[in-house]
């Protein structure tokens, strides 16, 4: 088994939100919420809920593999939808900085249903990144029954929105190569669930399975926006996890990486 590291970059700064969308009364009503039943103590909802300044946590991340000389994956929006509200232009010094620090950057797509869209943020991600090669997650992971046909003909490298254990698989030039460790599917209520047992105990499950079914790539795909104080558990969560692949061995690659090699054992 070797591991993937993604992350879905679904948020800039909190301006963005501001009179756009309603993610803030969203994040203020959940941790109200969660601070009534106690989910929260008093500290972490002041925290939580002050809505200024940056939410990326790109810098913190890269400086995190840079100890651990590891190399992740980035997706970014190149258009705007479901709370993703940054404008694509954004993204420019973000993934010019994380390609300098030979990471690897692919979309974090919204269209999943017309070619049309799907080509304007292919093509704008072209522009921004300078790559020729790159591949694609979608936002919430949304997929219609010919998305991995549109993304193929695209020119997409790969697609990882599935979330489940299962091996990669071709869909014409294109590879699917599925999410198995996500940090919203993986316990319930993810933001308000401060039971860390729980969440390492679901990810030991995941584990099991991956190696039960002889799993190539294990992909773990986390929101960077959780690598902060504000999200004390899961931050704990995402740092146990990393230092247990590592004591394990195991090799950290890249997608790009892993369609080179599963292209090899397709030509045997
Ligand atoms: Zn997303």
């Amino acid at each position: 088994m070797k591991i993937i590291l993604s992350h879905d970059i679904d948020h800039i700064h909190w301006k963005e939100h501001y009179f756009n969308d309603l993610y803030l009364p969203g994040v203020i009503y959940r941790n109200t919420k969660g601070l009534l039943k106690k989910n929260l103590n008093f500290k972490n909802y002041t925290k939580r809920t002050n809505c200024t300044g940056r939410m990326h946590r790109i810098p913190e991340l890269i400086r995190l593999y840079d100890q651990n000389k590891i190399k992740a994956s980035f997706f970014f929006g190149m258009n705007r939808a479901l709370h993703l509200s940054y404008k694509y232009q954004k993204t420019r010094p973000l993934i010019q900085d994380l390609i300098q620090n030979n990471h690897k950057v692919g979309v974090h797509g919204i269209a999943y249903k017309d070619a049309k869209y799907i080509e304007i943020e292919y093509n704008r991600f072209k522009e921004i990144s300078g790559l020729d090669f790159f591949g694609i997650r979608t936002h919430y992971l949304r997929l219609s029954g010919y998305s991995h046909h549109l993304f193929d003909e695209q020119g997409y490298l790969f697609d990882s929105s599935f979330d489940n254990i299962m091996h990669p698989f071709k869909v014409n030039n294109m590879w699917e190569i599925p999410i198995s460790i996500m940090d919203a599917s993986l316990v319930e209520n993810s933001q308000l669930n401060q039971d860390l047992n729980i969440w390492k105990e679901n990810t030991l499950k995941r584990l099991k399975k991956a190696k039960e079914i002889n799993l190539s790539y294990i992909v773990i795909n986390f929101h960077d926006i959780y690598f902060s104080d504000k999200f004390p558990i899961i931050k704990e969560w995402f740092l146990w996890l990393v230092e247990l692949l590592q004591s394990k061995d195991y090799e950290f690659i890249t997608f790009e990486q892993a369609v080179s090699e599963l292209n090899k054992k397709e030509k045997g």
